[in-house]
């Protein structure tokens, strides 16, 4: 089977993105899971710190484990936004794939400092692990605002990413270009979609030479996503979308068997909410877009 680098330098090289899901439990694990098997693509199970604590750090490396050993799978587990070096450490021991250590909201200088500290202390674990840096604030949370965060960064510039890259030996960058983490309520109405800018992703790409990650790709026009994985990205984040699923699969199940109180009788509502997300945008993620002729 191939290791999570041979995955995304095939999606690289074939112009498609793989799909990175975030869940809490379970439930998300066998929606993204299911989804992913059942179209036969490779696929990313993401855990921020906060779903870390929820599933247990050791418990949810041990299930993505024994899926992908059972069933000779492609599924990897990544420690999405790791804020600190204990963190970061912690996953790697546990064995994660892959680690987003996240210092963007830091200055560019001690962004560079840290997360190049990081590289050497999680290689130095576990050679094979993979290690995405983040330039650029997009919003902390997958959640559903009323307005864009204020404190957003301006977009990352072809410059500060080669630098970047060069100077933490990350293998993977994820730049602020036009994405945002969470949702707002007018996209949750269908009214306003998120706009990328493919020129800028286009331009990263060719300077600083490694795979893009798209975070916060919720909510995300078309053809935007289309335009963004020609341009360049290979791994695209999706978290809100899932979690709006799970919600009104939740709302539902509970509306409808309003006395029933076997779990597993509500959550297959959950199960097929979440995975019609994620196999609609891995349709999209690995549909191999037509590449404009170079020169
Ligand atoms: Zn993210």
């Amino acid at each position: 089977m191939k290791t999570l680098h041979e995955v995304l330098e095939s999606a690289d090289r074939g112009h498609t993105a793989v799909g990175h899901f975030n869940i809490s439990d379970l439930v998300g694990l066998k929606a993204v899971y299911e989804a992913a098997k059942a179209l036969n693509l490779p696929v990313l199970i993401g855990v921020s710190e906060g779903e870390r604590d929820f599933m247990g750090v050791h418990e949810i490396a041990a299930v993505v484990r024994t899926l992908r050993k059972r069933d000779d799978f492609p599924v990897f587990l990544n420690a999405d936004h790791t804020h600190s070096l204990d963190r970061a450490r912690e996953a790697a021991s546990a064995g994660f794939d892959m680690i987003v250590f996240d210092a963007s909201v830091r200055s560019f200088d001690d962004n560079v400092r840290e997360t190049r500290e990081a590289v050497q202390q999680v290689k130095s674990l576990r050679p094979d692990i993979l290690v995405e840096g983040e330039i650029g604030f997009i919003g902390a949370s997958s959640s559903i605002h009323d307005e864009r965060p204020n404190n957003m960064s301006p977009l990352t510039t072809p410059e500060e990413a080669r630098e970047f890259v060069s100077a933490t030996g990350v293998d993977i960058l994820a730049p602020a270009v036009g994405n945002m983490h969470g949702m707002l309520k007018t996209m949750l109405r269908g009214e306003t979609e998120k706009r990328i800018d493919p020129a800028r992703i286009a331009a990263i790409k060719a300077a600083a030479k490694t795979f893009l990650t798209l975070h916060g790709g919720s909510g995300t026009n078309r053809s935007d996503f289309e335009a963004a994985i020609r341009a360049g990205i290979t791994i695209i984040h999706v978290n809100t979308e899932l979690r709006v699923a799970w919600r009104r699969g939740m709302d539902a199940a509970l509306a409808q068997k309003p006395d029933e109180i076997v779990p597993y009788k509500h959550l297959p509502q959950v199960v097929t909410n979440m995975k019609q997300v994620v196999r609609e945008r891995l349709e999209l993620f690995s549909a191999n877009v037509a590449v404009p002729p170079s020169g």
